[in-house]
């Protein structure tokens, strides 16, 4: 191994955490802030008012992560370090993927951009149009301008293990890449393109009548940008907006359609983490059958220049303190 090669295994794998601040509502309750992020890399969770002793460390819950970003931190440095070196993966005929994975109500969305829904929501500014900005920044580059790059995307969503909004199916071709059947990829020429695209995907997220929110609290929301050369596919980044972690637990509800989607999406993030695990472990192997989600984004775990990258994204008060260790307990097993 050379040590560029030592460098890119290491990389192949980054794993974040962003912490919010406290919102109106859990101001409102007199919810308490138990989120201390003392260092670029480490989150601590502890009793809510009690001074941090930084010596003290270990008496409290601490977990090391490759970046923490505290609650005053913006969408574009949460950019910069996760998703904006994957950019130049999919340049280089890679795979690239980053996913938001956390408690509904945590900034996963917020952190994506992909919320059109209120009227200050500026997408723009999330990780969907600024990786789409520099993938078109890239493009004008002189070394990659000659080789005459297409740029598609598509935005749909995986629910109860469907994909949605048209018949798709998931189809895998001899050299081991997913095809999603029937599933419109659009060619898009600028930012404003991919936006109206996530737009109108947005838009089409609510059904029947359950509200917007507590649609996509249980679908994955899958945006890819793919780049081709000749028809033939180039590179790809998938950026994916996770159901809430908090509703793989719903599989003992009374309701027995919440059940199934609880089961559902248990099995999903299960099988996720295993193959980013498998991945990361350079494992012959990777489990992606066992779910929609993994079966989809097949081909961007088995290629030999696949990187990902998760942001953990956690709510800072006592009351969503169980479902935070969880997702900090699973975002440091996926390493
Ligand atoms: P999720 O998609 O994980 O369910 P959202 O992204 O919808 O959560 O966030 C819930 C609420 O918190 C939204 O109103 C959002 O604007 C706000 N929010 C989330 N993260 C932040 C942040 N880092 N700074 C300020 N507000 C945030
Ligand atoms: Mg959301």
């Amino acid at each position: 191994l050379t040590t560029a090669d030592l460098i890119d295994e290491e990389h192949r794998i980054c794993v974040c955490v962003r912490a919010r601040p406290l919102n109106k509502k859990e101001l409102t309750m007199k919810d308490l802030d138990v989120i201390t992020i003392p260092s670029k890399d480490v989150v601590m969770v502890h009793e809510p008012k009690q001074k941090v002793d930084l010596t003290r460390y270990l008496e409290n819950q601490t977990f090391r992560f490759d970046y923490a970003f505290d609650d005053s931190t913006d969408n574009d440095m949460v950019y910069r370090f996760t998703a904006r070196p994957l950019v130049e993966t999919i340049f280089e005929r890679g795979m690239a993927t980053c996913f938001a994975y956390g408690q509904t109500g945590s900034g996963k969305t917020h952190t994506m951009g992909g919320d059109f829904s209120g009227k200050n929501q500026d997408c723009s500014k999330g990780v969907y149009a600024l990786a789409a900005r520099d993938v078109f920044l890239m493009l004008k580059k002189p070394n990659y301008k000659k080789l005459d790059l297409n740029v598609f995307a598509t935005f749909f969503e995986i629910y109860s293990g469907k994909l949605f909004k048209s018949k798709l199916r998931v189809l895998e071709d001899g050299k081991q890449q997913v095809q999603v059947v029937g599933l419109q990829e659009r060619d898009v020429k600028c930012t404003e393109d991919v936006l109206k695209l996530i737009e109108v995907g947005n838009s089409c997220r609510t059904s029947g009548q359950t509200s917007a929110n507590a649609h996509s609290s249980r679908s994955h929301a899958v945006f890819q940008i793919i780049l081709r050369r000749r028809g033939k596919m180039h590179g790809k980044f998938s950026l994916i907006d996770l159901a809430g972690n908090e509703r793989g637990a719903d599989t003992s509800s009374a309701d027995r359609q919440t059940r199934l989607e609880g089961a559902e999406i248990n099995k999903s993030l299960l099988a996720l983490k295993e193959c980013i695990r498998a991945l990361g472990r350079n494992k012959p192997h990777t489990p992606f059958r066992a779910s929609k989600l993994t079966q989809v984004l097949r081909d961007s775990f088995i290629g030999e220049n696949s990187r990902t990258c998760m942001i953990a994204t956690i709510s800072p008060g006592m009351a969503s303190c169980e479902n935070t260790l969880n997702t900090l307990r699973y975002a440091n097993r996926v390493k």
